[in-house]
């Protein structure tokens, strides 16, 4: 074996552990939640059962993040099919006042995010400084998840997303960076929420021109 496949190989190896769904083990620990943020629950519920997706919500009462959060978490626990929902709202301190909700419904392993949703999620986060947007989904239980019974784990999609829609979009990027306000990505996976905050690092380094496919070639 010369040196030129040995360090292929470790080329491989490493990038392969750069894998998105490797790059959510560098993400936070799920959320620890309290009884006081079982009051998420009836409200979120209400929110979806009472109205039409793609809809804005105004909820009665602003919602904390984590009791947001409860209540996606269990509107979704059991169902068989991914739900999308966003919060929209405003940062305070640490934590984010949930006041508008909307949710949208996918398939079994997906759930897409319409144009004119897109466009409100980033109208306003970006229209006030500590606007934020709080967008949950949720993995249904498959027989993988079910055996490893894991924390939420971003699927490469996901983190696709998150690059997209976080990383690549400067004003998004630059209120994060700054505590201001931004887009925030949570995924319900076996009785847990979790934010991903970890992009797909193989697509970010190919972008810096990192190109591991290219360099194979040379
Ligand atoms: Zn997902």
């Amino acid at each position: 074996m010369n040196v030129r496949k040995v360090s292929d190989m470790f080329g491989n190896i490493i990038f392969s552990l750069l894998d998105p769904s490797v790059s959510s083990f560098f993400d936070s620990t799920p959320v620890c939640f309290k009884k006081q943020h079982e009051n998420g629950v009836k409200p979120v519920r209400k929110a979806i059962e009472d109205n039409p997706i793609n809809q804005l919500i105004t909820l009665k009462k602003s919602l904390i993040r984590n009791a947001f959060l409860c209540g996606c978490l269990d509107f979704t626990e059991d169902l068989t099919i991914e739900y999308l929902i966003i919060g929209y709202g405003k940062k305070r301190g640490c934590g984010t006042d949930v006041s508008q909700v909307e949710y949208a419904i996918g398939n079994n392993n997906s759930v897409n995010v319409v144009p004119e949703t897109k466009n409100r999620i980033n109208q306003h986060v970006s229209q006030a400084s500590r606007n934020e947007a709080i967008i949950f989904h949720n993995h249904p239980k498959n027989q993988i998840n079910i055996l490893l019974d894991n924390i939420p784990l971003a699927s490469s999609p996901d983190s696709d997303t998150l690059l997209r829609n976080k990383y690549l979009e400067p004003l998004i990027l630059f209120k994060a960076l700054f505590n201001k306000g931004s887009i925030r990505f949570y995924l319900g996976e076996n009785g847990f929420a979790r934010e991903y905050s970890t992009p797909n690092i193989l697509k970010l380094l190919n972008l810096v021109g990192i190109n591991h496919e290219r360099n194979k070639r040379v």
